[in-house]
């Protein structure tokens, strides 16, 4: 059928079509779809006693909990838009994203590992910011401040609401620049993960384990709202931990698990250990943004029974853009990110705007229902992403072969010329890390009088491995083509990255 037009449409379409169906399972505890929309309607309702509504923006700054899905629904049926916070900032970064983006109201918990996000804030200038609410101590005595459920200035309030209002402020992961603020509307949201959903296989019923962080464009968008769309049962992991992944997998019958490949390694390495596991209810798995082995893939579906693994590319801008297809073989699980979701174009370009011709590497463009409204308060930046004609400009370089499946390559910002030849970075660190005392290498593009510009490679070495600069220089130059092999090789203990993880290539340059 079709989709509901926003997210709280979906989550009211849920409690009616599977009242009694747990939507949210946290620990011992869980929730039905009907619980789970009452609950939200009347923190909502609290929302809007406190003087907050359509057009609002609202923080949420928290693990992934049933609070921050109830505080994001309640949210989005006052009409204000959710504006998520990364659980790894400072107080700097996330007081930049609060006064960018005019937050009125904070969610976050009085305690996450000993702190209290308040008190990181607790410097900053934030003049629109009227109340922290702590989700963890003080979630009830917030919501006792509504009328309830039934409150009619909550029905009053989701009468007002159109698809085409913001759902959410994501701010991208700020690796190639200072984060911006892509703006997203319900209806997109909906269209875009409710497509994710039919290609994932997600079914009524299904039990979706979720470590992505819900901050993140594939936490609570394209984990809660798929379920909600389909019937299944989320099941929030705050913190990442093996034993505890794998408890869960046992008790609550998880059949869907969205990760990272490390994910999937360490559920086969508890396979091989000495207790007996039983992991008959996976199903699913959704990968993506790191290199998959194909052998991995065949031993998730072979030892994990993992029937269905799928690698997917997507970033803040346009959610979720390619997915590989059930029955894709393991070569193209592993080597490609997948077909466009329904309604998407892609193109790969030249410098020029030329279409390139299958399998040659060029920037990816985007163009559909999925490319955000525009990047918040910074119509420059808007303009140079999107063009007249719609086109979203990635800035990831990468390939479409011949039956239109993409490939990431590279970041086009990291991309340089030396000596007349284009050098994907990327590609010199696969290299790099496959050398045995490598743990993590880094390349970056640096100006050279005669070759324009020469590769510049930071390394950090394997503990307990001696690794010098020159057996790295030798080691390149015969693994690898010349022009691509770094001119100087720099051993350092740590990289500096963002609080997505991602190595700041900016910060290396400069
Ligand atoms: P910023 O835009 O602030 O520099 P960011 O691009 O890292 O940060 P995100 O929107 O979180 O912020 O990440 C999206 C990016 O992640 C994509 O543009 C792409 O570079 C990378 N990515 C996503 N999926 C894949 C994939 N399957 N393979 C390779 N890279 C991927
Ligand atoms: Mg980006």
């Amino acid at each position: 059928g079709t989709w509901p037009a926003t997210i709280p449409g979906a989550a009211a379409a849920a409690a009616e079509r599977w009242p009694d169906r747990v939507g949210l399972i946290v620990g011992e505890r869980q929730w039905t779809f009907a619980q789970l929309w009452a609950d939200a309607r009347a923190a909502a309702s609290a929302i809007l006693a406190s003087g907050v509504g359509h057009g609002d923006r609202v923080a949420i700054w928290a693990p992934n909990t049933r609070e921050w899905i109830l505080a994001a629904l309640a949210t989005h049926v006052a009409g204000a838009t959710v504006v998520p916070l990364n659980t790894r900032f400072k107080g700097a970064e996330a007081g930049d994203i609060l006064r960018r983006a005019k937050v009125r109201m904070l969610f976050a918990p009085g305690d996450f590992l000993g702190q209290d996000f308040a008190d990181l804030i607790a410097g900053e200038d934030l003049p629109d910011l009227a109340e922290t609410i702590r989700i963890d101590s003080g979630w009830d005595a917030f919501v006792a401040r509504g009328k309830g459920s039934d409150d009619p200035a909550v029905d009053a309030a989701m009468a007002r609401l159109t698809g085409d209002d913001l759902s959410d402020v994501i701010f991208t992961s700020g690796t190639t620049g200072r984060p911006k603020g892509a703006l997203t509307a319900h209806r997109q949201a909906i269209q875009i993960f409710g497509d994710w959903s039919v290609r994932v296989d997600l079914r009524e019923g299904d039990r979706y384990l979720i470590v992505n962080p819900f901050f993140h464009t594939f936490g609570y968008k394209a984990g809660w709202v798929p379920c909600l769309l389909r019937g299944a049962t989320i099941v929030p992991m705050a913190m990442f931990d093996v034993g505890e992944m794998v408890r869960l997998i046992e008790t609550a019958k998880i059949s869907f698990i969205p990760g990272p490949p490390t994910i999937y390694q360490s559920l086969l390495q508890e396979l091989a250990g000495d207790r007996p596991r039983d992991f008959c209810s996976l199903r699913v798995a959704v990968t993506g943004a790191a290199p998959v082995p194909p052998v991995l893939v065949e031993r998730m579906r072979g030892e994990l029974g993992m029937s269905n693994v799928v690698n997917g590319y997507g970033m803040t801008e346009c959610g979720a853009i390619a997915m590989t297809r059930q029955g894709d073989d393991a070569d193209t699980i592993a080597h490609t990110c997948g077909y466009p979701l329904p309604g998407i174009e892609v193109r790969c370009v030249d410098g020029a705007g030329r279409d390139l011709p299958p399998g040659e590497a060029g920037e990816i463009l985007v163009r559909g229902h999925a490319v955000m409204r525009g990047y918040l308060d910074d119509p420059a930046a808007t303009a140079e992403a999107i063009d007249a004609e719609g086109w979203l400009h990635t800035g990831d370089i990468g390939t479409i072969d011949a039956r239109g499946y993409l490939a990431i390559t590279d970041r086009k910002k990291d991309m340089f010329i030396s000596g007349g030849f284009n050098v994907y970075p990327a590609e010199v660190e696969k290299l790099l890390n496959a050398h045995p005392a490598v743990a993590q290498a880094a390349v970056v593009g640096v100006a050279d009088e005669r070759m324009g510009e020469v590769g510049r490679a930071y390394v950090i070495a394997r503990s307990g491995a001696a690794l010098t600069a020159d057996d790295l220089a030798s080691w390149a130059k015969a693994n690898m083509a010349n022009y691509k092999v770094p001119r100087s090789f720099v051993l350092v203990p740590d990289l500096p990255r963002n609080a997505a993880g991602k190595v700041l290539k900016t910060d290396l340059r400069a």
